[in-house]
């Protein structure tokens, strides 16, 4: 097999030399031949003398220009090789998970770079970030059928950051019909999803453990679940016994689907879906001299690029001293980032500050991550973007 070579620069790719999956595009040789190369295309990876460091798909336009997606430099990338690695991650899920409701794919830490896939029973939801994972959707796909067989395919390929791989956005059924919002199964409790319209793919199954960990604390306790979404945590901690729960989002949709989610776990009568503004409504809770005795704050990414890691900081900050402004005595606050460009030690720091500056004082009982079925890649730790913290204050 004949394939484009693209050139590590002399004594560059450090990284790559030691097994990481990327190469970035000041370690290569950007002659005209290989800024012609097509972009999303299948390349090797040449170092000095033979070395070759397997197969790649290569991007010009991208800063990560390489992504590897097999040690072999002649590997087939086709059905076969999908269907193998689907197998593989299917296998780790149901280790973990007895239903089929979970993360299925993870990119690089399934071994699929730019590749996301969500799995609510028989429907999938795909999400692809890059042009090279975009032009192997149709062996994908058939990949897919092979070793899941699922009854629906969606791709929500409308994240914002395919723009910078050259990518459209857009929102597809591929296979199947796709319902207006379906159910899924978590920690025992029924939730509602809308796959085409959501958030991401739909659902946040990232803070599965986080959700079953702080619904522990949540029984016979009143509890705010703050950026709510379709009520992940505050549905858990009304089972677990909450005595009453209040979920705050801006968006009117995804508290609708708390509230199912309430009436099918019959909880609703502890439950309050409120469409607020989290900022102002614990602006004026503190003001109002309102507590709850477990508060948890899960906000959107404030850390977009690595240009706004000064202000996201700020904001987490600030809302780690409201979040604690309003966690009664004794209570527990869980802070949670999903920035990729907030550090976690910086993450730490930042709620520990503001924390202090709501006047109290708190010991640091759980720091968590992503739940297991969204692994990372062993040299790419800071792929690992979800930060929880969870403290007892005094
Ligand atoms: N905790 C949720 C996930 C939260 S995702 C879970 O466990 O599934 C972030 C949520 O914040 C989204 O639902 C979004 O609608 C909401 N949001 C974003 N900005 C907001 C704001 N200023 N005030 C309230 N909610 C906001």
């Amino acid at each position: 097999m004949t394939r484009p070579a693209v050139h590590l620069k002399p004594r560059e790719g450090r990284r790559v030399r030691a097994g990481s999956p990327w190469v970035f595009s000041n370690e290569i040789v950007m002659d005209d031949e290989t800024k012609s190369l097509p972009r999303g295309g299948i390349v090797t990876l040449a170092g000095d003398g033979e070395r070759n460091f397997g197969t790649f798909y290569f991007n010009p336009k991208s800063l990560i220009a390489l992504r590897r997606l097999a040690p072999d430099p002649d590997a087939m990338i086709d059905a076969a090789f999908f269907a193998q690695h689907f197998r593989h991650a299917l296998a780790m899920r149901e280790a973990f998970y007895e239903k089929p409701f979970y993360r299925l794919v993870h990119a690089e830490g399934d071994g699929l770079p730019g590749l996301v896939i969500d799995r609510f029973g028989e429907t999938l939801a795909v999400q692809i970030t890059t042009a090279g994972m975009e032009a192997l959707l149709e062996p994908m796909l058939a990949g897919l059928d092979a070793a899941v067989a699922p009854q629906t395919v969606l791709l929500r390929n409308d994240t914002p950051s395919r723009a910078l791989e050259g990518l459209e956005s857009y929102v597809r059924v591929a296979k199947g019909d796709m319902p207006d919002r379906l159910a899924l199964e978590e920690n025992g409790a029924r939730y509602f999803a809308d796959l085409a319209h959501g958030q991401k793919t739909g659902w946040y199954y990232d803070q599965r453990e986080n959700r079953a960990f702080m619904a522990r604390l949540a029984r016979g306790h009143s509890v705010l679940d703050a950026y709510s979404y379709a009520g992940g945590f505050a549905i858990l901690a009304a089972m677990a016994g909450a005595r009453e729960v209040v979920a705050l989002d801006s968006s009117a949709p995804a508290l609708a689907l708390g509230e199912e989610a309430a009436a099918a776990n019959r909880v609703s009568a502890r439950c309050r879906f409120v469409k607020a503004n989290v900022f102002e409504e614990l602006e004026r809770l503190w003001g109002a001299k309102e507590a709850f005795d477990v508060v948890i704050a899960d906000p959107p990414p404030f850390v977009r690029a690595k240009k706004d890691v000064e202000t996201g900081a700020k904001a987490y900050r600030k809302l780690a001293r409201l979040a604690a402004a309003v966690t009664a005595p004794g209570g527990f606050l869980l802070l949670a980032s999903c920035s990729h460009n907030m550090g976690a030690e910086r993450f730490v720091l930042e709620c520990a500050s503001g924390i202090a500056r709501a006047g109290r004082s708190a010991s640091l009982i759980r720091q968590a991550g992503a739940a297991p079925d969204h692994p990372v890649h062993p040299m790419l730790p800071e792929t690992a973007y979800l930060k929880a913290l969870v403290y007892a204050l005094d």
